[in-house]
């Protein structure tokens, strides 16, 4: 009988269907972002007997019954285990909630229907994967097949790290490949936990395994001569690593969704409401630890000090929100732990000396790792804090006159997540949101996802594509069949 366990019960890896010591026999100190009192530090990290071990049950799977499974099947599965999830979902979130600092007041809302509806979409291309079919024009008829890559493997960050899984999950396995998931060491809990809810579903043991590690784990499976793919969300620098190790050890396929500083551009016609609504969650979501968090924000200069003077005061509001992420009335949490803190700390401070404060920039108490939501204005065209991604409740405010001025503005980086555009005029909005340089744009929102549509970065934020059908280009390649029709 499954059952989610307390934090401290999540001592083994999940291995070929069950639960296992690693060899390696190190372990993973865990601690609430709240109060930094310890989660558990049993948690197991994977070493390199480990990483072989599931690499081996995973290909096992791979050529076992699975492979066998039809379209048909493939949707049970993936249909049940978003049934199973209707009861163990909360209580498997919550323990990521202890380390992450994640409010649960977002787990039965948001979070549990992103997770559910990312298993039913995908449960319904199972049996599409059609491929293609060219006549014998030339002698030869052409077949073209969708084929699963094999054992693939996802390397998760720590902001939400169960959706992160099922993101991947769904597609891979909708495709028929077999998954090894690395979640972040900051929030391996909820993956640890979930990972027998696969074979309950009806998967084979094998196709979904778990090691918890931190980067040398996820260095090991990147390196892993028989790991087919890596499915990387993160950060550019660790992305840019898997991009090499890749490269270097089988030239295995690599989608990377990495991090942004994504732009709000605001015209003097926009619904102000609105774009105060917008681009306000779309900073303090996770308490700003999402990669498309709407952390710059341009606004026309005719409205500016009307609309910056609203969003200091909702900003400044919000401070008010901050508390226990356990407690279900709190929206606003800490940041995940004390490094990420630290990190955030450092790049408000440096922010003062090169822009303008306007509202927050301190720790909020004076234990745990609460900040202040956080805004700056007038920053230095090289400040730190307008050009790098700070994952934290920390914006920059500023003003242009121009379509043309905000345009080279807001593409002035490398990154290039997401943007939004916030106007009332149609012909305009289509206008920006084609030359703004991201792999999604808003118009009239922004720092929104949605399944159904591809999602990924353009530069340096990424390479490939996930969600909606896009997702299974990522997890499958192509193979063609030649039948010579006059043998
Ligand atoms: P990170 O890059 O530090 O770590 C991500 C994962 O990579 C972790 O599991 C970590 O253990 C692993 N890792 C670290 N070093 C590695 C190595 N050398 N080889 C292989 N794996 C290694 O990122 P993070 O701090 O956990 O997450 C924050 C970053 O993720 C931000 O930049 C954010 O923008 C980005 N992010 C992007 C998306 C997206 O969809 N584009 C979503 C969420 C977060």
């Amino acid at each position: 009988m499954y059952t989610v366990q307390s934090a401290t019960e999540y001592t083994k890896l999940f291995i070929d269907g069950e639960y296992v010591e690693s060899r390696s026999g190190e372990k993973l100190e865990l601690r609430n972002p709240k109060d930094d009192t310890i989660v558990t530090s049993h948690v197991p990290i994977a070493g390199e007997e480990d990483v072989d071990k599931a690499v081996t049950a995973a290909e096992a799977a791979f050529n076992g019954p699975w492979g066998g499974f039809s379209g048909a099947k493939r949707a049970e599965c993936l249909v049940k285990l978003a049934s199973l999830l209707e009861d163990y979902l909360e209580p498997i979130l919550t323990l990521d909630s202890l380390t992450t600092g994640n409010p649960i007041s977002i787990i039965p809302t948001r979070e549990k229907n992103y997770i559910k509806n990312c298993l039913l979409y995908y449960a319904g291309w199972t049996d599409k994967q059609r491929g293609d079919y060219f006549p014998a024009d030339d002698g030869f008829v052409k077949l073209v097949r969708h084929e699963p890559l094999g054992v693939c493997v996802a390397i998760n960050p720590y902001n939400s790290p169960v959706a992160s899984l099922f993101v991947k999950a769904a597609p891979c396995l909708a495709t028929g490949n077999v998954l090894i998931v690395k979640p972040s060491e900051k929030s391996p809990l909820g993956s640890l936990a979930i990972a027998p809810l696969f074979e309950q579903a009806g998967f084979p043991k094998g196709v979904v395994q778990v090691l918890s590690g931190g980067g040398t784990t996820g260095a090991l499976l990147s390196k892993h001569m028989r790991v087919r793919k890596i499915s990387f969300t993160g950060s550019v620098a660790t992305g840019k690593k898997i991009q090499i190790m890749a490269a270097q050890s089988n030239l295995k396929r690599v989608t990377l969704e990495l991090g942004g500083k994504s732009p709000a551009i605001i015209f003097e016609d926009a619904n102000i409401e609105n774009a105060l609504t917008w681009t306000i969650n779309g900073i303090l979501a996770r308490s700003g630890q999402v990669c498309v968090a709407a952390s710059r924000v341009y606004v026309q200069e005719s409205i500016a000090s009307e609309f910056i003077q609203a969003y200091k005061e909702r900003m400044q509001a919000a401070a008010k929100q901050l508390g226990n992420p356990q407690d279900p009335q709190t929206t606003l949490g800490p940041l995940a732990d004390a490094a990420s803190f630290e990190r955030v700390k450092a790049m408000v401070e440096r922010g003062k000396t090169e822009a303008e404060l306007l509202a927050g920039g301190n720790q909020q108490g004076d234990s745990g790792c609460f900040m202040e939501p956080t805004v700056f204005v007038n920053p230095k065209p090289d400040a730190q804090i307008l050009l790098e991604e700070v994952f934290g409740p920390v914006s920059v405010v500023m003003t242009f006159r121009t379509e043309e001025e905000v345009l080279a503005l807001a593409n002035d980086t490398e990154f290039g997540l997401m943007g939004g555009v916030f106007t009332r005029d149609i012909t305009r909005a289509l206008r920006v949101s084609a030359k703004v340089e991201s792999g999604v744009v808003g118009i009239n929102c922004i720092s929104v996802m949605n399944l159904q549509v591809p999602f990924g970065g353009k530069k340096s934020s990424g390479i490939g594509r996930e969600f909606g059908e896009y997702a299974l280009r990522a997890f499958t390649e192509p193979k063609t069949v030649l039948i010579n029709m006059n043998a």
